[in-house]
């Protein structure tokens, strides 16, 4: 999955899951974030989904979370929407979009070959991913319609996601 729906799953685990905005935002975009830089800006990286879309970086990252939450106060809260928006992520990359996610590397063979830049074949309409785009459609278009829905319901009910991150901040 691409940008917007690495935005609207975190939306949908906050809504419908309970888990700290902020947290599970941050949770969502930082697998790509760290491989994309190392990868495509650093070099030290052999692929664009390494090390981060593994196993190891998903309960790595989840512990570390954990511990900084812990001095917070926070540990149950901030964990729990680290390892939930991280998943999802994960899942989000999965062969249920056609993709392909390292989580076991180095233990198991996996075709790592990355795109030569980020969203390449985007450029190509023969290489279009067809089941990612398609999904990625969907996720966003059902977290628009239940954002839409929400707000024009509920106008008084919080619907800002923006304030829920602000309230969800300062707790
Ligand atoms: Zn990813």
């Amino acid at each position: 999955m691409i940008l917007p729906g690495h935005i609207a799953a975190p939306v949908l685990c906050h809504r419908y899951a309970g888990a700290n905005l902020p947290v599970a935002m941050v949770a969502s975009l930082l697998p790509d974030v760290v491989d994309k830089v190392l990868h495509y800006g650093a070099g030290l990286s052999s692929s664009s989904r390494l090390p981060m879309h593994t196993l190891w970086g998903w309960l790595g990252t989840t512990l570390l979370v954990v511990l900084i939450g812990a001095v917070l106060s926070r540990a149950v809260a901030w964990g729990y929407a680290w390892f939930l928006s991280y998943g999802v992520h994960l899942l989000c990359d999965s062969g249920l979009v056609g993709d392909d996610v390292p989580l076991l590397h180095p233990f198991v063979k996996y075709d790592l070959e990355s795109p030569p830049f980020p969203l390449a074949y985007l450029f190509d309409p023969a290489t279009w991913p067809w089941p990612k785009l398609i999904a990625e459609a969907l996720l966003v278009g059902v977290t628009v319609y239940l954002e839409w829905r929400r707000r024009s319901t509920h106008p008084r009910a919080g619907g800002s996601l923006a304030g829920a991150a602000l309230s969800e901040g300062r707790r």
